[in-house]
Formats: structure tokens, sequence, C-alpha cells
């Protein structure tokens, strides 16, 4: 049986695709998606680059 985690780790520090500075874990804190997280650009509101985590 092969194993499920050998993609990378969702939660591993990642670089924004836009400006290459690194992104950080984020929660939504108002709208219908409250308390979900996303990778967001820590140069914000600079850069708005913002990924799904997965
Ligand atoms: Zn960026």
């Amino acid at each position: 049986m092969r194993s499920l985690q050998t993609r990378a780790d969702p939660l591993a520090q990642r670089r924004c695709p836009k400006c290459g500075s690194a992104l950080v874990l984020r929660t939504v804190k108002k709208g219908s998606k409250t308390g979900d997280r996303f990778w967001g650009c820590s140069t914000y509101p600079q850069c708005r680059v913002m990924q799904p985590l997965g």
C-alpha cells in the first residue's frame, strides 16, 4: 500500500509566486468563510497573493 503522504506538507513554508516573499498562514476573520485558513503574502497589502491550504 502506498502512502498518500508523499506530497509536500501543506503546512510547510511557502514563497509567494509573485514577489518571492514568504507566505504566512492566515485565518479568515469575517464573511462566510470565517475560520478558514489560507496562505497570504507577508507583504500584504502591497501584494495580495492568496493560496488555499494544500
Ligand atoms: Zn507576494
